[in-house]
């Protein structure tokens, strides 16, 4: 049976998995990133995790057909190096992939996050069977992984499936985090939901996820719970925040006529609540046709989305 290794790499936690042939883990594990230690650190736990991961399933390195690397940031796929990941300070041009080939001699790649949850969920989820699809994931950012005819679309600098930040206000928008203003991402994502809940606490409104949070924060989860227990203003915010991911996909849906949105992300685990205004809002506002074609789902991988898509990197 083929073996893969997929490793996830974030600004806490490096999680790694060797995952076989339909998808499955045969084995996981995490390492801290320590990313204030220096990538050189960084690389040096993840080699030992590999070597331990080989140690543990009785693997060596003619046993796996590839290593694949998922980075949140901005990655080169065809020469294996990242670039730029803003959450993890000091990778700025490293040729991982390189470094991990001239160790272990397994052919290794690397993509972003979103693109390698969109290609988990093509392999091994929601995804499957389909030929043109989107995979948006809603949490602390929004991004996506687009695929067309069977292919994830990469673009001509890696730099394709920005959707966070289709501009929905012209001018006097929101500042979104890329600089400019008026992005979706700006209106819809976790950060957004949090302060709704705080600007509707200010205006006096009597909301459940107040109580909830007691004396921590309150983040998209509680608001999430409030909304679910049946508290109306949590449930305004899912829908106002749905309305505008529903917005910002009508754009999309218009331009490439997918079989599938799939949505994942941890905004996304609020379930129907999040895409029940999607919905409603892609059947009154995208073009008929690529409207009614559409289907609107949720992310099957949940979690493990990251190294199962990054094992399947090459395939
Ligand atoms: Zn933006």
């Amino acid at each position: 049976m083929v073996k893969r290794i997929g490793i996830d790499v974030g600004g806490t936690n490096v999680k790694i998995a060797l995952v076989d042939g339909e998808g499955k883990i045969i084995y996981s594990n995490s390492v801290p990133t320590y990313a204030q230690m220096g990538y050189e650190y960084t690389v040096n736990n993840i080699k030992q995790a590999i070597r331990d991961l080989m140690k543990e399933t009785n693997t060596d390195s003619k046993d796996i057909e590839a290593i694949g690397f998922d980075f949140p940031g901005q990655v080169d796929y065809k020469t294996g190096v990242v670039k730029l990941a803003p959450n993890i300070p000091g990778w700025v041009n490293v040729p991982i992939a390189q470094m991990i080939e001239e160790e272990f001699h397994i052919p290794t790649k690397i993509d972003n996050d979103v693109r390698c949850a969109a290609l988990g969920e093509m392999k091994f989820g929601a995804g499957r069977g389909c030929e043109n699809f989107i995979c948006i994931t809603v949490g602390t950012g929004i991004g996506s992984g687009i695929v067309i005819n069977g292919q994830l679309v990469r673009g001509a600098a890696n730099a394709a499936g920005e959707i966070g930040h289709i501009k929905l206000q012209m001018n006097d928008g929101p500042i979104c985090g890329c600089g400019d203003t008026g992005c979706l991402e700006a209106f819809a994502s976790g950060p957004s939901i949090v302060a709704m809940a705080y600007d509707y606490i200010r205006g006096g409104k009597s909301a459940k996820f107040r109580e909830m949070a007691g004396d921590g924060e309150i983040t998209p989860y509680i608001v999430a719970k409030a909304a679910e227990a049946g508290d109306p203003v949590a449930k305004r915010i899912f829908e106002i925040v749905g309305t505008y991911v529903g917005m910002g996909l009508v754009s999309v849906i218009n331009l490439l006529n997918p079989e599938k949105v799939i949505v994942g992300g941890g905004v996304a685990e609020a379930g129907d609540l999040l895409l029940d205004p999607i919905r409603k809002t892609v059947k009154e506002r995208a073009m008929a046709v690529a409207g009614n074609s559409v289907e609107i789902v949720p992310a099957e991988l949940g979690n493990h989305a990251g190294v199962i898509g990054a094992s399947m990197l090459g395939s």
